[in-house]
């Protein structure tokens, strides 16, 4: 039988299941734009338990569009940091503004001005204005790819065409008029809560209505994707500490840290040890002269298609160089990979915004808070 012949049922039995199973998200309550927008940027590559806490501190901060465009580009990476992706924080802040500018505070319904603020694309317009405002548009993540190559077994990968037309097809063909804000998220909630990698289908309201699960393939649907392959890279970092203080440096505006402030470093050259590219790269980057102390161990962390192997070190100034004895710490001489420096104190490089790696590195250092005194100082 053609799936499509039970739509009505199936929407329906999604639609009930919904009602009866939803997770209470904070931004379930009064469904704002506002609170629509940022969930569903802050959700983008983080788990739900995760999100719900960075929203709600968010919020609690930044209530409305009006408080957001008012914050400083440097709180608002500070609040985002740890959700990685920092340009969607940039471009949340640049939307924020252009709201208060162009639309008089009132974030726009129309889905071509929604699609117009900086950093929305298809996914995060089509899912406030149907979440939001109740447009029929259908909302496509990966959980929603899941379902709807399970339910009408679609036979390539999701990401690739003709499968990844056929899921928007399908998408789109599912949402019942009037009723967008509690389909769409029904359907991602049931990737996320049920038909997720290992289906429960014993659970599921579509079970009924799912091809895959009636054909006996569901282990086979989604169809996978070539896997892109992980590039190992090995970096290293240094923490240069002078009176009571420690030396970042910010980012420059470009690039994934764009803005972010960081302990100087970078990558380690064939051939070179850790211990020697920490330096090397000080010097290129700040004009110092350090002294490689001791290292303060190794953090790893990965990404979509690379994985990084961090060496962290101790540093001082050089004893050879006049700087290493001043009473107070000295301006770097050059700034090559950076906009802006400072010496800190540990309490005050708490509430610096920093990449993931380099926080956790200062927290290992200092404690979280930076109360901790300075080792060595
Ligand atoms: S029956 Fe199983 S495979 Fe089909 S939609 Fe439900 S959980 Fe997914």
């Amino acid at each position: 039988m053609p799936p499509d012949a039970h739509l009505p049922q199936l929407r329906e039995a999604l639609l009930a299941w919904f009602a009866a199973h939803q997770r209470p998200l904070p931004w379930r309550i009064n469904y704002t734009p506002y609170e629509v927008w940022i969930s569903e940027v802050m959700l983008q590559q983080t788990q739900m338990e995760r999100g719900v806490s960075y929203f709600t501190r968010w919020m609690a901060r930044f209530p409305d569009v009006a408080a957001l465009a008012a914050a400083s580009e440097e709180e608002v990476l500070r609040l985002w940091e740890g959700l990685g992706y920092y340009s969607r924080a940039r471009h949340v802040l640049a939307a924020a503004r252009l709201i208060m500018e162009k639309h008089k505070g009132v974030f726009p319904s129309g889905l071509e001005d929604i699609r117009a603020l900086p950093g929305v694309g298809p996914y995060t317009a089509g899912a406030v204005a149907s979440i939001a405002f109740g447009e029929k548009l259908p909302c496509v993540d990966a959980n929603v790819e899941r379902v709807v190559a399970r339910v009408f077994d679609l036979d390539g990968p999701v990401k690739q065409e003709p499968a990844a037309s056929a899921v928007r097809a399908w998408a789109l063909r599912l949402v019942p008029e009037g009723r967008a804000r509690e389909h769409n998220q029904a359907m991602m909630e049931l990737g996320a809560l049920v038909c997720g990698k290992k289906p429960r289908c014993a659970l599921c309201p579509l079970a009924a209505f799912c091809v895959s699960l009636h054909l006996g393939i569901v282990d086979q649907r989604p169809v996978p994707g070539k896997r892109a392959a992980i590039t190992p890279i090995e970096v290293v970092t240094g923490v240069l500490r002078h009176t009571g203080r420690v030396f970042v440096q910010k980012r420059l505006a470009s690039g994934v840290w764009g803005n972010l402030w960081e302990f100087p470093g970078g990558r380690v050259e064939p051939g070179e040890s850790p211990e020697q590219a920490v330096a090397r790269e000080f010097g290129e980057e700040t004009g110092f002269d350090v002294a490689v102390d001791r290292s303060y161990g190794i953090i790893r962390h990965g990404y979509t298609t690379y994985r990084i192997t961090l060496h962290c070190f101790a540093l001082s100034l050089a004893a050879t160089t006049a700087a290493a004895t001043a009473a107070e710490p000295p301006a770097p001489p050059i700034l090559t990979a950076a906009s802006a420096w400072r010496w800190v104190t540990p309490v005050e490089l708490e509430n610096l915004a920093m990449p993931a790696a380099h926080r956790k590195l200062a927290d290992q250092i200092f404690g979280p808070g930076g109360q901790s005194r300075l080792p060595g100082a």
